[in-house]
């Protein structure tokens, strides 16, 4: 992995963390993703360019099944359980924060943590574009899911407890423009959790354009600890706690990142066919990586700024 010396100073698509227009490039077209990568020469960001246009459309319309990165099926539960497991601590940290309070879930997919937090006495509200997800949501969790985007959310400012950004930010266009909302809409000292793939790791030097949060072209950005902790305090967030959380994996799971990281479609497939047997689910064991990162961060306290 080593960055070309190609360097430019083109004013098309200024960095969205520091808004400078220099940067070198990571990986060509092609080579990683479908878009080229390249990091900030100021900041260090990287991140696509020229910026694709996420094609929301197309994801509102996913249908269910494993395509849509989420399912209605038998191993679908197995799946919900893992994913409270996995998120045990935030979800304790929120319900801490303020007990019975207002908590937004931007991108919450079929709800499951949403309706964890309902189950602990949490007025909880999501935002969805996938209509499938989000009435999966409503149906199951009898959550308020709302199938549209932050932007098209006419939500009162200052009115949540809580937010929560999981997977999420790297594939937005505009991320300093979402945090800086989200912080709006936070009452003073609220709670903002974001989650979001990390490059500053182990397995991104040793695997570069193979890393298997790299390879997806629906990623947009990519970022580090650095870059992250310097987007939320550039949103108007001070941040409270940072931690690089692991995830409980069964056997088809890694077969199909194994498979998409090696574009090996027998791989994937196999893992596909695993996901629906009793096997997998009681070989899942937890694992991490480090390749995770979740910050904890805080809105300001008062409102004179
Ligand atoms: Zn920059």
């Amino acid at each position: 992995m080593s960055p070309s010396a190609t360097s430019s100073s083109e004013a098309s698509q200024p960095c969205n963390l520091c808004g400078a227009n220099r940067w070198d490039v990571l990986f060509e077209a092609g080579v990683a993703q479908e878009g080229r990568i390249v990091r900030c020469c100021d900041c260090d960001l990287l991140y696509v360019h020229p910026r694709k246009r996420i094609e929301l459309e197309d994801y509102r319309e996913r249908g269910e099944g494993d395509d849509a990165g989420w399912e209605l099926s038998p191993s679908s539960l197995e799946r919900q359980n893992s994913q409270i497991r996995d998120y045990r601590t935030a979800l304790s940290d929120v319900v801490q924060h303020a007990p019975g309070g207002k908590v937004l879930e931007i991108g919450c997919c079929s709800g499951t943590l949403l309706g964890e937090l309902k189950t602990r006495g949490m007025d909880c509200m999501g935002l969805e574009p996938n209509g499938h997800a989000a009435r999966y949501g409503r149906e199951t969790f009898e959550l308020d899911i709302r199938t549209q985007i932050l932007s098209e959310a006419n939500l009162e400012s200052e009115s949540f407890d809580v937010v929560l950004l999981l997977h999420v930010v790297e594939h937005l266009e505009d991320p300093l423009e979402v945090l800086s909302k989200i912080r709006k809409l936070l009452k003073p000292g609220g709670m903002f959790i974001i989650e979001t793939p990390r490059y500053d790791t182990w397995s991104f030097k040793l695997l570069g354009r193979r890393e298997r949060n790299i390879v997806d072209n629906w990623h947009l950005y990519f970022f580090t600890k650095k870059t992250l902790v310097a987007l939320l305090v550039k949103a108007g967030f001070s941040v409270e706690k940072m931690c690089t959380p692991g995830r409980t994996v069964n056997p088809s799971r890694l077969l199909i990142v194994l498979g998409k990281s090696l574009r090996l479609k027998p791989i994937e497939a196999l893992g596909q066919w695993l996901a629906k047997r009793k096997l997998n689910e009681w070989l899942s064991f937890p694992i991490n990586l480090g390749d995770i990162l979740r910050v904890t961060a805080k809105a300001p306290s008062s409102r004179a700024q």
